[in-house]
Order: structure tokens, then sequence, then C-alpha cells
């Protein structure tokens, strides 16, 4: 099947959806065949066919159709998932080298499930700007001499930007010089729903954790206000830390605008080393283009190069997302890669183009959505009918321009950034939970860059 396509329409569905119904829904899921007018994805389970059904399939449908796949159905069918084929061994190829990987580990045992690293995430394919150059440097020291140098190591910034890859450089690194290390990868997420699931079926956390030489921990945040969690977490991370373990983590701001992050996890966490990744300037960003390109065996021309990094500056998981379309697009109407086609890629999708997007417009187009004036949402009245479409504008500064807090208060007329952080995850919350904020969201995303 055409990789390239389901690439690009994940791609757009990963900056749709929330991360964590992308990872929960998405990562698995498999374009299996396109036989106009039906296109058959391919699920794990009969829980997940039935919820892609329920919630994603227009959203499915509308991204294949605009990637050029001319359908207009989807149909879900039940596969088994690649983790489970490694685990029984039956699997080839690719898969074949997490199966050994098992084997060759000793230290655990045979059912422990294949390295939860992504092999991709490697140090030779992270370009370094001035935006991430301290938090490489660190990441290197770390992957020489784990647990000696840097512990805790803290990567911190906002979405897309790098965060997730250079942690697992670090855990790949580390595995690839002596594989019979027990580097643990988990999101934070993941951590939360297995600690749960351990109190519901009254069974002990694994024990995996405690046992792992390097634990990287991804999207620290997650555990805020979660205080079991936390508490399990502080335990895991007192008993490595005191064993000379490394303990690496990422988080998308800083500890000290963690809102109910417990205080004795908030100074562990700035115990070690601590280090920001913020957005590339426009030479990584052509850098990373090209390096994105080599690995589809292309060559970009200058001006395509030029175009992508001027037009889509906001994150790389965009830049990334672009250049995929861009490929997909190419691919299906068999033609290279040109200017052109990179302006249909980007003006297409005008949520790409956060040029023209600032702070005052989001304001006021989030304002004028909602039928109330700009004195309203910025002034100090609580109604609940100004109140909510206020913490959407915040939301909106964030996802879209991705301000600090202060700066995201100050654009709504609020003093205190504790405010924004507050509100931009209590719409981050609502749109996990319901179909109605997702829609608003999108509504408005769509306004803003009409
Ligand atoms: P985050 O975890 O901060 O949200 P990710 O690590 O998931 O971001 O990065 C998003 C995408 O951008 C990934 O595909 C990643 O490989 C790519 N990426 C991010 N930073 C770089 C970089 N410096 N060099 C190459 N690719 C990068
Ligand atoms: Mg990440």
């Amino acid at each position: 099947m055409s990789d390239g396509l389901w690439q690009a329409v994940l791609g757009e569905i990963e900056i749709t959806v929330s991360h964590a119904n992308f990872i929960t829904w998405f990562k698995h899921a498999k374009l299996l065949e396109v036989n106009p007018p039906v296109a058959v994805i391919g699920v794990t389970g009969v829980f997940a066919k039935r919820q892609m059904e329920a919630k994603y399939k227009d959203l499915i449908l509308s991204t294949l159709k605009k990637n050029g796949a001319e359908i207009d159905k989807v149909d879900f069918r039940v596969i088994e998932s690649s983790k489970r084929q490694a685990q029984t061994g039956r699997s080839g190829g690719a898969k074949a080298s997490a199966t050994q990987r098992t084997q060759n580990n000793t230290s655990t045992s045979l059912l422990s499930p294949p390295s939860s690293l992504n092999a991709k995430y490697t140090f030779d394919t992270f370009i370094v700007g001035a935006n991430n150059e301290l938090a490489y440097a660190a990441a290197q020291a770390i992957a020489r001499s784990p647990g000696t140098k840097y512990n805790p190591f803290l990567v911190y910034g906002g979405v897309g930007l790098g965060k997730t890859h250079l942690i697992q450089a670090v855990g790949n690194a580390i595995t690839k010089q002596n594989n019979e290390a027990h580097v643990e990868y988990i999101s934070s997420e993941t951590f939360v729903n297995e600690f749960i699931g351990s109190i519901l079926s009254k069974k002990k956390l694994s024990n995996k954790y405690r046992g792992a030489d390097v634990l990287i921990i991804d999207d620290i945040q997650f555990i805020a206000g979660k205080e079991r969690t936390q508490e399990e977490f502080f335990h895991i991370f007192n008993a490595l830390h005191q064993a000379n373990k490394q303990i690496i983590m990422s988080s998308d701001r800083p500890p000290r605008d963690i809102p109910t992050l417990e205080e004795r996890l908030r100074s562990r966490f700035e115990w070690g080393m601590t280090a920001d990744i913020s957005s590339p300037d426009y030479e990584t960003r052509a850098a990373i283009l090209q390096s994105k390109a080599s690995d589809h065996n292309i060559r970009l021309d200058d001006e395509v190069v030029e175009y992508l990094a001027n037009n889509v500056q906001s994150n790389i998981r965009e830049l990334e997302g672009a250049l995929t379309k861009l490929l997909a697009q190419c691919e299906v109407r068999n033609v290279r890669p040109s200017l052109e086609i990179a302006k249909q890629v980007v003006s297409g999708n005008g949520r790409r183009q956060t040029q023209r997007l600032t702070p005052r417009s989001i304001v006021d187009k989030t304002a004028r959505y909602f039928n109330i004036s700009l004195d309203e949402i910025t002034g100090p009245k609580r109604d609940k009918e100004i109140v909510e479409p206020r913490q959407i504008a915040m939301y909106l500064l964030r996802s879209e321009l991705k301000l600090s807090f202060p700066q995201i208060a100050r654009c709504v007329g609020r003093k205190d950034h504790t405010t924004a952080i507050h509100s931009v995850d209590k719409i981050q919350s609502a749109i996990d939970e319901n179909d109605e904020m997702r829609g608003t969201i999108r509504e408005l995303k769509e306004r803003l860059y009409a």
C-alpha cells in the first residue's frame, strides 16, 4: 500500500486530534488497501474498531480525500498488532531485530516485550541548531556515561520540537553500546494508565521501572495533579537515583510552571540538569527539510526548501508533515517536488501558514466566533459565556503561536500567568473528552487561517 499517502494522512491527523488520542487510536492503525471507492484501515482489536468507526471515520475519510485518494467510504478491519507478532516470534524482517534484542538481553526474561524505543530516533538523524544545542550536548554526555552526570536530565519545550526524538536517541545510543543495559522508555500517560490498572487489578506495578538502568519518561507534565501516581513515581525516582541509575524526562514546560506538581518532585526534577528546546531558526528548518528528504532519497530544490522553511515555522512536526504531504502528492501525481506543489500543499492546508496569524487576530476572531466583543473577552467579566471563549483564545495562543504563558495572559488582559496555564490545560482536557469542544476548536482554527 502507498505508505506515503498514509504517512501524510497520519501527519495531518496527528495535529488535529489530541496527542493521547493519536497514540491510542492511530499509532497502530494501517492503511491496508485503497480500492476506489473504498479504503480499508487495519486496526488492532474489536474495541479499537468500534472506537474508530464511532469517532474518527469522517476525519479519516476527509483526510484521505484531501490527500488525493478517490474514495467515499472507509471500512475498518481487525488485524494482529505487530507487537503480538514480535512476541510470538513469527515475524520476519524489521521485527526480527526487536525479537533478537529480547533474546540477547539475558538480564530480562524471554517474555519481556521488545524495546519500547523507536529505532528511528537517533542522534544521527537529529539536526542540531541554536534552538537545541544545549539539550543535545547534555544528551550526548549522558549517553556516554549514564547515571554519572546530569541526573536527572529534563528537556522541556513546546510540541513538535524534538523532545521525544532527543530523549529516545539517548536510550538508543546506550542500548547500542551495551545491549545488556535495561532501558525503559514510557510516556507518562502510559505510566498513569499502568498505575491505575495496577490499582484496579490489585497487583503491584511492574518492577520493570525499578529495575531499569535508564528510565526515560516522556511528557512528565501529565502526572501533575495525579497524586497517587506522583507518589509512586517519587519512590521509583528515589530508588533509581540512589542507585545511580539515569533518569531522563521531558516536559512541555519547566517544572516551576507545572501547576499541581508536588513540591518534592519539582525540587528533584531540578536537581540535575534542565535544558530547553525552542523553535528552530530558518537555517535549522532548512537543514531538517533536506535531511528528511534525503531519507526518502530525494533532493529538494533550494526554492522548495526556502518556501517550506519560510512558511511552516511553528514546529518541526508540522514542517515534517508538510514535507510528507508534498512527497505524497508527488508520488500520487508521479512528478518531482516543485515550488508550485509546495505552495499548493501549504496553502491548500491553510493552517500551516502561521505567518499571518497574530495574537491579536486570534483573540479577535475567537471573540467574533462567539459573538462577544473584544472588550468583553479581554475585560474583567467572569460570566460563563465569556470565560470559556477567553480560555479558548488562550488555548489557541498556545497551540498556534506557542506564546509563553505570561504573554498569553497579557493578550487577554490577565496579570497572572497561572490563569493561562490553567485555561490551556482545561481546554486541552475538554478536547480530549468531548466531541463538541473538538469541533469548536477545529472550526475556529479553520477561520483563523481562512
Ligand atoms: P516533541 O516530543 O517535542 O513533541 P518530537 O520529538 O515528537 O517532538 O518531534 C516531532 C518530529 O520532528 C519527529 O518526527 C522528530 O523526528 C522531528 N524532529 C524534531 N526535532 C528534530 C531535529 N532537531 N532534527 C530532526 N528531526 C527532528
Ligand atoms: Mg513528544
